[in-house]
């Protein structure tokens, strides 16, 4: 995101606590006077000055890392929120947070619209992650409301590509990981279980579209094309040529059974799609790791 606004011309303050991020994921941007960087967690009183957007993106992602650190992904998605949410009142800007397909849950329609209210278990081992967006997006909407700030809701669905963390837990470098040293595959319950990936690339494109709209309310940003977690595998080994095989693992608690996104509502009012395919998404991906 910082390097797709810098590349437009913006001014950037970068917030971090590198709580999972990656501080090489910006050393690149050190020389940049349009940059600055602030390391600290947003979770904390923020006052970098007069901003036109704010960006919330920041929360541990992966099941893993979340799971690791369950208050402080509470933390971000309340005191967070509210902090980014004080700082647009503050300056008049307007205000995007990244919320999660995870607010459907283990969603009992499909594909998932925005209308749907979804299925949390709200003290399971995902809560921490679940119920810090669903509050993140209410008090989002009571900003909206009560203050009259401009705000926008992303819910972003399993997104891939290179700056992941090979070791993040999250299917996609964890799979690939695998492949690239020959190990089994680790499948976790049959394989069934399906996700829809989508490019980091089409991701930062239809959350800077939604920035700059007018729309409140919640909208799915993601690539609809559906595969089983056993297709997936299937995918990695064909892109790798790993001959490591597959191992089944037992599924973790609450995991979701299928995510799609309906993406209808993005299409419309954004003009948004995905164009980058799977095959291509995933050769950059690869080309990543291996240059690690
Ligand atoms: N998964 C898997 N093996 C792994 C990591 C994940 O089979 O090594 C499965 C996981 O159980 C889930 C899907 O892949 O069904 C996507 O998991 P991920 O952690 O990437 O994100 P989630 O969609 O669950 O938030």
């Amino acid at each position: 995101m910082c390097d797709y606004l810098l590349g437009k011309g913006a001014t950037v303050v970068g917030l971090d606590n590198f709580l999972t991020g990656r501080r090489r994921n910006i050393a690149h941007l050190a020389g940049n006077s349009a940059f600055t960087f602030v390391e600290q967690d947003v979770a904390s009183p923020v006052d970098v000055g007069p901003v036109d957007y704010v960006l919330h993106m920041a929360s541990p992602a992966s099941p893993k890392d979340y799971l690791e650190y369950p208050i402080e992904t509470l933390d971000v998605g309340s005191n967070g929120t509210r902090q980014m949410l004080e700082v647009t009142q503050r300056y008049g800007a307007k205000y995007l947070i990244t919320s999660t397909s995870e607010c459907y849950g283990d969603p009992l329609e499909h594909p998932q619209v925005e209308t749907y209210w979804g299925n949390v278990n709200p003290v399971g081992p995902r809560s921490c992650y679940d119920e810090s967006k669903r509050f993140a997006e209410a008090l989002t909407m009571a900003y909206h409301r009560s203050r009259g700030v401009k705000t926008s809701i992303a819910r972003i669905f399993n997104t891939y590509g290179p700056r992941m963390k090979l070791n993040d837990g999250r299917v996609v470098p964890a799979f690939m990981d695998q492949a690239l040293r020959g190990e089994p595959i680790t499948i976790f319950g049959d394989g069934s279980q399906t996700r829809s990936f989508c490019y980091v690339s089409d991701l930062i494109e239809g959350l800077v579209r939604l920035l700059l709209s007018d729309e409140v309310y919640p909208t799915n940003i993601g690539n609809p094309n559906e595969m089983t977690i056993s297709q997936f595998a299937d995918a990695i080994v064909a892109l790798t040529g790993s001959k490591g095989g597959v191992v089944y693992h037992p599924l973790p608690e609450d995991d979701p059974k299928q995510r799609q996104p309906d993406i209808a509502k993005a299409r419309r009012l954004l003009g948004w799609e995905p164009v980058v395919g799977l095959d291509q998404g995933l050769q950059s991906t690869v080309e990543y790791f291996r240059s690690l």
